[in-house]
């Protein structure tokens, strides 16, 4: 974005949220006001929502950008939202108008949903209405009024549903389902003991997003969404198949219920009536879970933080570089980029879900939510039956065998199991390798069925195990051999930096060793986010939560004491964890391998660190990525602090370690495994189908799931270090500086 000239910029920007909330608006309200900041522009928080603007005085507060420090640890909104009657009455409105020109607001951030961001968009249009009346009445005089001849206005979506047109995600949705998939976890543990099910039911009145993706995420084994009615006869069917899933060993069955699932006919599919049908149809000991707000609470995930503070951020750049004049805008995330769309057209795309659903138009409702929802559906469907189904194809099955690599990526058991259970239900056989590369010389090598994997979905760490060992050109004949003798057709990789290594060894070999010549797949799964073709990889989400729990925890020990925090993350050579896991925790500082660590940055972070301890900071953190100097350790880095600190400050170091490969996985990890898979088992059946010898990476490019040849390998990695070429979450740098500033 190009900066605008001063002369057309905002004087003063509000920032509020208003309806609902939701996790992560903290850091969108901190973002912006950092960012206004930074940009030299003057910035109002105004608390309790619309009803601020509406009754002023001490609501609408100067904002400064030192008292959104420890924000974004906490749930919910810290400046307040309230649902206001008055803001719907042009009364209410011109009163708004007023307490804002007063202070020179002229642009405003809005944080909230569509009603929000609705009666915001009123507010807009009748602007320079209200203010001639607010002259006219004397309230303000002309001047004022001219100083001020147009509101801008940019919303950003808070809402835990993800039910809005214009973003692909809104800030609080990842949060909710943090918290759905916890207590389905949870639930499962007890409800197996108790050999039970549970119906659970979660938000979405019009919105199938929660209640599918976590379904998707915990292996629920029947959901109900509003977009998908089931077919009529959907109460025999759902017997059928709880039952069909007792039969075959499960102790426990788990139904997720959307607040607004109802049938073909519109009549509401309630939790009750579902338990109700378990316990006459199949004396099913059935009992209800409500999630109610607990959806909504508790502290934001990595990912709401990072979104809220993508989005606010843009938010005030928006602001600033439009010309005056510019319609409403949205912001927010599409294909993995932050883009502005017009305001209400993303409202009007919203509302056109529920209509198309009240109107029954079931099909048109899952056409607006967009490919992905259908295609998310469509997997889950497959993978919660209780048995492949029937294969009717004759000929030779193909065996298609898993291998994991690299250092242990949560997300890895669930990659297995949708392997094991998709491949199965495309009519092949699925092998597992064990132990990585070195099980593969070895030819530990197994045949899977259906329920080798029940359970498998959220559990952390590698079932099948996985290591850092890459094949050497000895090893070659010995792996031909062994994927000769067990007739493995394909290849799906599933690992970090070593196991990308050795499946391009393998591949280099295949003019040498015809067994080597078979499709072979990698699939991203490595925390520390470093393997070419792709922008993301599975298990970082799950890191990322983990480091910034220890973060938040590491910040409150340091309430008591004035000190600076020097945490290591791990990554290798790859900053990734760090940069994410700073901007998301509010680091005052982030080293990273890309951009190293020079003596006079050492020296500039001291000093900035001494004039913040001496106006009244009690805490700082400094985020180091493990492989960010050779030299400048974070030994090293804790001495020099804690030296000049003097008595202003002294300094700890936290090693954070292991923990950060361990744990469950993310809802995000787990999702992201099991819908990769499914595209990693496509490209190979459609190589074995055609006779195709290709082989590649799969990876998430600009939102997409994009095969990279793997033959282009070694000119998409560094030379000498562990990371692509291309990172394009180095463009977040910027963000950061910014926060920190
Ligand atoms: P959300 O923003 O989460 O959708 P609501 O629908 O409750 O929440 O809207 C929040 C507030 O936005 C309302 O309390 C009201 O003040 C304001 N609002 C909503 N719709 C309008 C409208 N059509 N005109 C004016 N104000 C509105």
């Amino acid at each position: 974005m190009s900066e605008a000239s001063a002369g057309s910029r905002p004087c003063s920007i509000g920032v509020l949220t208003s309806g609902g909330d939701a996790p992560g608006m903290n850091a969108a309200v901190r973002a912006a006001i950092r960012a206004a900041s930074f940009h030299g522009v003057n910035s109002f928080a105004v608390h309790e929502g619309l009803k601020g603007l509406v009754y002023g005085g001490d609501l609408i507060k100067q904002a400064d950008p030192a008292d959104t420090g420890g924000i974004l640890r906490r749930g919910g909104t810290v400046i307040g939202t309230a649902r206001c009657k008055e803001f719907r009455t042009r009364d209410g409105r011109r009163a708004a108008a007023r307490n804002m020109v007063e202070r020179g607001i002229d642009a405003l951030v809005a944080i909230g949903g569509d009603g929000t961001l609705t009666g915001c968009d009123v507010f807009r249009g009748e602007w320079p209405e209200l203010l001639a009346e607010l002259v006219d009445s004397g309230e303000i005089s002309a001047e004022a009024a001219a100083a001020h001849p147009s509101l801008r206005l940019v919303g950003v979506v808070g809402s835990i549903d993800n039910d809005m047109y214009g973003t692909d995600m809104t800030i609080g949705a990842d949060t909710a389902l943090h918290r759905i998939v916890e207590a389905i976890d949870a639930l499962r543990s007890t409800a197996s003991s108790h050999q039970r099910t549970f119906v659970v039911e979660v938000m979405g009145r019009h919105c199938g997003y929660l209640a599918l993706m976590a379904s998707l995420a915990t292996a629920a084994n029947w959901v109900f969404l509003p977009e998908q009615p089931p077919a009529e006869n959907w109460a025999a069917e759902m017997c059928r198949d709880i039952k069909a899933g007792r039969d075959i060993g499960r102790r426990q069955s788990i139904v997720v219920v959307a607040e607004g699932a109802a049938d073909l006919d519109g009549n509401p599919i309630t939790s009750q009536t579902i338990n109700d049908l378990l316990e006459t149809e199949l004396g099913e000991d059935a009992r209800i879970t409500i999630l109610g707000h607990v959806q909504r609470g508790g502290s934001p995930s990595a990912f709401d933080r990072y979104l809220g503070t993508l989005m606010g951020a843009a938010a005030v750049e928006q602001l600033i570089n439009e010309e005056p004049g510019t319609s409403a805008q949205l912001i927010g995330l599409r294909e993995n980029r932050v883009v502005a769309s017009p305001l209400m057209e993303c409202v009007e795309r919203t509302r056109a879900v529920a209509e198309r659903i009240k109107e029954r138009d079931f099909e048109g409702a899952m056409r607006l939510r967009g490919g992905s929802f259908h295609n998310s559906y469509r997997i889950l469907r497959t993978i919660q039956q209780a048995a492949p189904k029937t294969n009717t194809a004759t000929g030779r099955r193909h065996r298609v065998a898993i291998i994991h690599g690299g250092g242990p990526a949560p997300g890895m058991n669930s990659a297995a199991r949708a392997f094991v259970r998709l491949t199965l239900d495309h009519g092949a056989t699925p092998l597992a390798v064990r132990r990585g590369f070195r099980g593969l010389r070895r030819g530990d090598i197994q045949e899977m069925r259906w329920m080798d994997v029940s359970g498998w979905v959220s559990d952390g760490g590698a079932e099948l195990g996985t290591n850092r060992y890459v094949p050497t050109d000895a090893d070659m004949p010995l792996i031909a051999e062994q994927l000769a003798a067990h007739r493995v057709d394909a290849l799906l990789v599933a690992g970090g930096w070593s196991a990308y290594k050795a499946a391009y060894a393998l591949h280099t070999h295949r003019t040498k060793f015809k067994d080597l010549d078979i499709p072979i797949v990698c699939m991203p799964m490595t925390i520390a986010n470093n393997v070419p073709g792709t922008e993301l990889s599975i298990g970082s989400d799950t890191a990322l939560n983990s480091i910034i729990g220890d973060l938040d925890k590491i910040q409150q020990s340091a309430v008591a004491t004035r000190r600076v925090f020097v945490v290591e993350v791990m990554g290798h050579d790859c900053g990734y964890l760090a940069l994410m896991s700073g901007l998301s925790s509010g680091a005052e500082r982030i080293y990273m391998p890309e951009t190293g660590i020079r003596l006079d940055d050492l020296t500039a972070d001291i000093r900035t660190m001494e004039t913040n301890f001496r106006s009244g900071k009690r805490l700082g953190m400094v985020v180091r990525g493990e492989g960010a100097d050779p030299v400048y350790t974070t030994e090293f880095l804790t001495a020099l602090f804690e030296k000049e600190g003097g008595n202003l400050f002294d300094a700890r170091a936290a090693v954070l370690g292991h923990v950060q490969e361990g744990g469950d996985p993310s809802p995000f990890d787990r999702i992201h495994a099991t819908t990769l898979t499914a595209h990693c088992l496509k490209y190979l059946s459609e190589k074995l189908e055609s006779g195709s010898r290709a082989s590649a990476m799969l990876g998430m490019q600009s939102g997409h799931l994009q095969f990279t040849d793997l033959t282009s390998y070694p000119i998409l990695v560094e030379k000498d270090v562990e990371r692509p070429v291309e990172q394009r979450w180095m463009q977040h740098i910027r963000l950061a500086e910014i926060m920190c500033s």
